[in-house]
């Protein structure tokens, strides 16, 4: 393959779909952005075709000039055979074949991934994992999910589903998770977890700060209520929070001492809210690690932050084309 070629990558998320045009050496040629929420595939995924030729032309480049795709998507899904099967947030999309439309549309070879893992690529190619050999990426919001490198390689595990961190009990017999386990770490530190808890314990705590916010409503309560209660010193928002940075800190911990990395990369929370997120997780953090591990690894919040979906797919078509030995690391 002659140097340099180009990839062209598609992150279908729950609201908006992101395209992204990139260099196979990391550099983003353009974007662009698509609504996806309660949209259905045969309206959106032509749209992403026009847009795609739009990319092309606006970096004077054409179909030919793209060594491959790769796609970005939420789980569940079935990633050998490229399908989006049963995606929590996109519930008019069922059994789409993505890959497999691309491949017949564009004419070129492509990937699947899983967002996590491409939010990890994403970093690694464009963002706070560059030259790293070992790190990790965090998805920090409404779920947790992580995507590995571990010695220069993305590791995803027999079925595809290494990174599920989300669900790692950290507590016997405790919060009930989604996913049907009991004390999942994502069942006290997800978004949507997180506001489940809150709203429930202040049902009975009608002076609280955090209800007075959202004039009674308890449904208004989410992270950026909670955030801004413990900004203004909340007693009980600030005793929550500082459990909630324990088990962060916990789970991090965890993965410091399995996988010795260079850094943490943190998602939404991380970047949203700033140093009120990580400095309590770096108060912590020594309970939970040995020191000569934590003086290896930085807990640094994404570099790309929103212009992850933009990168996402991207990421995942460079990482192929390493796999393949197609394209030298
Ligand atoms: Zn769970």
């Amino acid at each position: 393959m002659t140097q340099p070629c180009y990839v062209i990558g598609y992150d279908v998320g729950g609201t908006k779909l992101g395209i992204g045009l990139a260099s196979t050496d990391g550099k983003l040629l353009g974007s662009a952005r698509l609504p996806n929420k309660d949209t259905r595939p045969e309206d959106v995924l032509p749209e992403t075709l026009r847009l795609t030729r739009d990319l092309l032309d606006n970096a004077g480049l054409s179909l030919k000039d793209l060594a491959a795709f790769g796609v970005s998507s939420p789980y569940p899904a079935d990633p050998v055979n490229g399908i989006m099967t049963a995606p929590t947030n996109n519930k008019l999309w069922r059994n789409v074949p993505i890959r497999k439309y691309y491949e017949d549309n564009l004419g070129i070879p492509g990937c699947f991934e899983n967002d996590a893992n491409c939010g990890a690529l994403a970093e690694w190619f464009f963002g706070a994992g560059r030259g790293c050999k070992d790190f990790i990426y965090l998805t920090m919001s409404t779920g947790i999910g992580a995507g590995i490198i571990a010695a220069n390689k993305l590791v995803r595990g027999k079925g595809f589903c290494a990174g599920e961190i989300g669900h790692t009990v950290i507590k016997t017999d405790g919060r009930y998770c989604n996913c049907g386990l009991r004390g999942c770490y994502e069942a006290y530190c997800g978004g949507r977890a997180i506001a489940m808890h809150l709203q429930a314990e202040l049902r009975t705590m009608p002076d609280n700060m955090m209800v007075k916010m959202v004039n009674g409503n308890l449904e208004g309560i989410d992270m950026v209520i909670f955030e801004k209660a413990v900004r203004a010193g909340d007693p009980y928002a600030v005793e929550q929070w500082d459990e909630m940075s324990r088990i962060n800190a916990q789970m991090f911990g965890m993965l410091i001492n399995t996988f010795n990395p260079e850094k943490l990369v943190l998602g939404t929370f991380a970047y949203a809210i700033g140093d009120l997120f990580l400095d309590p997780i770096r108060k912590y953090l020594p309970r939970f690690a040995w020191k000569q591990m934590l003086d290896d690894c930085e807990l640094v919040p994404s570099e790309l932050e929103r212009d992850i979906a933009s990168c996402a797919g991207a990421a995942a078509a460079i990482n192929c084309l390493q796999e393949q030995g197609k394209l030298a690391k």
